[in-house]
């Protein structure tokens, strides 16, 4: 029924929603479906609940993207009120998409979940596979269950497949199979240029990105007993090499390539005090998406996951450190 509307002549108003900070899977995906409901006529908006970071503004259609702002915000509230449908990409938890939340109980629109997260939560329709590397994976699935690999042209297939190395470290986690691979090959066969999107992806920092690196990295803490290593950036870091969001992106992964170390947390400390963002990264069967959801208020996947907490910066550490030993 969803298909053969979509598919079907009549115009629908469709929102996508990322989630907050999106990165390259929840921008590549949206983005791709963008272009994909364009092609079919329809009319379309995708909507960042926040801004998102330097290294993605490169992305075919990312001028478009409308991003929730004071300014903005009752232009995003008519466009969710007035929508046919919604689509939530690539989370499975609203407190992900901000003040976005408050305006969803006015909409009548038909709400589609696509995403790969563990425990989806159930709307009118979902796409949900956790086996899947990322979410491109499923909105190319979507796409030809739809009977439309044609439509899949040079910009969908940029979006998509900048979903797929963003989400995999570049084809190199446990979740990467050979549909990631196939799916990958069918949209080189679209003429995507590989080189030029690595390029804009790992080589065009800024020189403060590259200092705050190296700042997290000299406070790094291995705790060899736990198997352990996390590091911080804070509040003074931030003003003093002109932080702008993405900047920390990349951090966590350094301390998980040090031999035997299975978890690797980064703390980050993005406004004075108050919440501290968590980040956790781990290696083989340690669960860090339970890890998060039991203590941090967040979730995610089995080896990547985030959450929050309302103390400082030391208190968040010293509460981290005193749970670690019951765990590993
Ligand atoms: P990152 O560490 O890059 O911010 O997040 C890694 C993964 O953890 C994300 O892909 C997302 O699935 C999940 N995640 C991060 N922060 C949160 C959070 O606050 N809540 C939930 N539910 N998931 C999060
Ligand atoms: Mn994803």
């Amino acid at each position: 029924m969803l298909f053969s509307d979509i598919n079907g002549i009549k115009k629908r108003k469709i929102v996508l929603l990322p989630h907050n900070n999106p990165d390259g899977d929840a921008l590549g995906s949206s983005l791709a479906l963008l272009f994909y409901f364009r092609k079919l006529k329809h009319d379309v908006d995708l909507i960042s609940p926040t801004e998102y970071s330097e290294s993605f503004q490169w992305l075919p259609g990312s001028k478009d993207i409308l991003v929730l702002s004071e300014k903005t915000q009752s232009l995003v509230k008519n466009k969710i009120i007035n929508s046919d449908y919604i689509f939530f990409v690539d989370f499975n938890n609203l407190s992900r998409i901000k003040d976005i939340k408050n305006f969803l109980s006015h909409s009548k629109a038909k709400k589609i979940l696509i995403d790969h997260h563990p425990f989806p939560f159930f709307f009118d329709f979902m796409f949900s596979d956790p086996s899947v590397s990322a979410t491109s994976v499923l909105v190319f699935r979507f796409i030809s269950d739809m009977n439309n690999l044609s439509k899949i042209d040079i910009k969908i297939a940029t979006c998509l497949y900048v979903g797929l190395i963003t989400d995999t470290g570049f084809f190199r986690f446990p979740s990467v199979t050979s549909e990631t691979h196939f799916i990958a090959g069918k949209l080189i066969e679209k003429g995507i240029d590989i080189n030029h999107i690595h390029d804009h992806l790992q080589e065009k920092y800024n020189e403060n990105r590259l200092k705050l690196l190296s700042k997290a990295l000299k406070k790094l803490k291995v705790i060899k007993k736990y198997r352990t290593v996390y590091t911080s950036i804070n509040a003074s870091d931030i003003n003093f090499y002109s932080y702008k969001q993405g900047d920390t992106e990349g951090i966590i992964t350094y301390g998980l390539g040090i031999k035997n170390i299975i978890l690797s947390v980064f703390f980050f400390e993005e406004k004075e005090k108050y919440p501290i963002k968590i980040s956790f990264r781990s290696k083989g069967n340690f669960d860090v998406n339970l890890f998060a959801r039991k203590h941090f208020r967040g979730g995610g996947h089995k080896n990547a996951s985030g959450g929050i907490l309302e103390k400082s910066l030391s208190e968040t550490i010293q509460y981290f450190l005193n749970i670690i030993p019951f765990y590993l």
